[in-house]
């Protein structure tokens, strides 16, 4: 049994709604969704973030992995945000390499929000 939540996710320990997955990666929806389409992607294998030795290929397959999802769930022409949080500063909370796709409805143009105490 593995420690890690993703992990478990992709070893199908826990359950989760699976959008597309191939040999390499997993997409599903977010448990606590920020948008009308919140999906995240993972790689299969564990990495914990993006300085944890990503083969070039998987970060191919992950880039490719988002668009097919944007696809899969009508928002490719409305658009749509990808956000890897990576580390500390970044507030990672999961330590398992993460896409998160996000869209469904406008956002504002503002990316960046820092924590008021930093
Ligand atoms: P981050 O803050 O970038 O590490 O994002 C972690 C994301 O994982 C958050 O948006 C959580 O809502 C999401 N999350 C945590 N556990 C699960 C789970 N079991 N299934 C789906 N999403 C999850
Ligand atoms: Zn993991």
């Amino acid at each position: 049994m593995s420690e890690c939540i993703f992990c478990m996710v992709a070893n199908r320990e826990i359950p989760s709604k699976v959008v597309f997955e191939d040999e390499m990666v997993l997409a599903f929806d977010d448990i606590a969704p920020q948008g009308p389409v919140h999906t995240l992607i993972i790689p299969k294998d564990h990495y914990a973030d993006l300085g944890d030795g990503v083969p070039t290929e998987l970060f191919g397959r992950l880039m490719d992995t988002v668009v097919r999802v944007a696809e899969i769930k009508g928002i490719d022409t409305s658009g749509y945000r990808v956000i890897i949080n990576s580390g500390r500063d970044a507030s990672q909370t999961v330590n398992h390499l993460h896409v998160h796709v996000i869209g469904g409805r406008q956002m504002s143009h503002g990316m960046v929000n820092f924590a008021e105490n930093s």
